[in-house]
């Protein structure tokens, strides 16, 4: 008899978004008109960036084109794409060759297929609070996985201990759900002790667009050592609101070599054989976010998200609430005030000033006592929810 992928028993439900629609539907069900803030969106609220759109069109028309339509794309990506994202790297003084840059549809996708690279006996060490998605992967695929709780008393940016030694490193910078960012130093750290220890980072870059700080890292690969043990993961979901349209890539530098095989190699052979390339017409809409005017114009989104984040930051300030994040992410991470668990503090919000957050308990039991806001809601419900949630608290 066929025996499914036993593995799949091991997932704890995931009960975090599925807890949130349950109460707000019920909140409903009993006030049907109530307007609702919804504070704690991962998506984006802002439309694509006119160059994207010009892009987008006019790939359309060349399909319609028998001098100018594309059929299969590169598995690997078009090479303009690749081009222009190596260019990209190229500018913070990343040298990539194209064929270091693969693209992807997406960080989600890629954060799942890139297990198929490793052994399944081998472990993964989880930061947490985390993006779920590290942990529930590695476990549909039977892995061992180790949990490495961070909290104030390091910023939310701990450093290798050496009790463990895992195979898999997750480090997510800027973070979800905590905002906080890995300096060179501490990142230097995690790339020092992965290449002694032959492990291999898995680097979540999908909130990178968001560092206004220049002493941090966009990517690993500014820092010295990390072409021999890190891949890097990346999304233009947040960067230029591609969460619907899917697009992302994945750097895989040719010297990260484990037990004689060459990790880049391997993953051209894992997309030539398991993908049929990214569509043409989203690969031309990418490309425009990294031409001049495209960077101009999904960086006017990134900072209207960002004043979006000021006006939380400006609130929690005002009433003495400590935070995290919001500066270099579009994440604000606070404190629950007066001890409230973080639930506690969800049904809170709801029920008294019709706010909806995150939870830090659904991102592993570390964030309890937490509360994630997000900055991609529209202004007008971030202006009214900070109001609302200042004449609420400080009483
Ligand atoms: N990584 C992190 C840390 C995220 O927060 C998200 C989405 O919220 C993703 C990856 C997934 O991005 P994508 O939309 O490219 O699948």
């Amino acid at each position: 008899m066929l025996k499914p992928n036993m593995n799949y028993g091991e997932l704890k439900d995931s009960y975090l978004f599925f807890n949130i629609s349950q109460k707000i539907n019920k909140y409903l069900e009993d006030r049907p008109a109530a307007k609702l803030y919804r504070m704690g969106i991962g998506d984006v609220s802002l439309p694509l960036c006119d160059e994207v759109i010009k892009a987008l069109h006019s790939a359309v028309d060349d399909q319609a084109d028998p001098e100018r339509f594309h059929g299969y794309m590169p598995e690997c990506g078009a090479p303009f794409l690749r081009r222009a994202i190596a260019d990209y790297y190229a500018k913070r003084d990343v040298l990539l060759s194209d064929d270091e840059v693969f693209v992807s549809s997406g960080a989600s996708d890629e954060l799942g297929d890139i297990l198929d690279l490793f052994d399944r006996a081998s472990t993964a060490l989880v930061i947490e609070p985390a993006y779920p998605a590290y942990v529930d992967a590695n476990i549909m695929a039977g892995r061992k996985i180790y949990h490495l709780p961070s909290g104030e008393e390091n910023g939310f940016l701990p450093e290798p201990d050496g009790k463990v030694c895992a195979d898999l490193i997750y480090i997510c910078s800027p973070n979800n759900p905590t905002g906080a960012v890995f300096n060179r130093a501490k990142l230097k750290k995690w790339v020092d002790y992965a290449n002694r220890n032959a492990s291999v980072i898995i680097f979540d870059a999908a909130y990178e667009a968001f560092i206004e700080d220049n002493s941090l890292p966009h990517s690993i690969f500014e820092i010295n050592g990390a072409k021999t043990c890190a891949i890097e993961i990346c999304s233009l979901s947040k960067t230029a609101g591609f969460t619907g349209t899917r697009l992302g890539y994945t750097v895989i530098p040719k010297d990260l070599e484990r037990n004689g095989m060459y990790l880049n190699d391997m993953w051209v052979r894992n997309r030539t054989t398991k993908t049929n390339g990214v569509s043409y017409i989203i690969q031309k809409g990418g490309a425009a976010v990294f031409t001049e005017e495209g960077q101009k114009q999904i960086k006017a989104n990134i900072a209207f998200y960002k004043e979006n984040a000021k006006i939380l930051m400006h609130t929690l300030d005002k009433l003495g609430i400590k935070y995290y994040g919001g500066k270099n992410a579009p994440y604000v991470w606070m404190k629950c005030p007066y001890g409230m668990k973080s639930w506690e503090f969800f049904d809170c919000l709801l029920n008294s000033v019709q706010i909806i957050g995150t939870p830090g308990s659904g991102f592993e039991s570390c964030g309890e006592g937490y509360f994630r806001f997000s900055s991609f809601g529209t202004r007008d419900d971030t202006v009214e929810a900070a109001r609302r949630m200042m004449n609420f608290l400080k009483q």
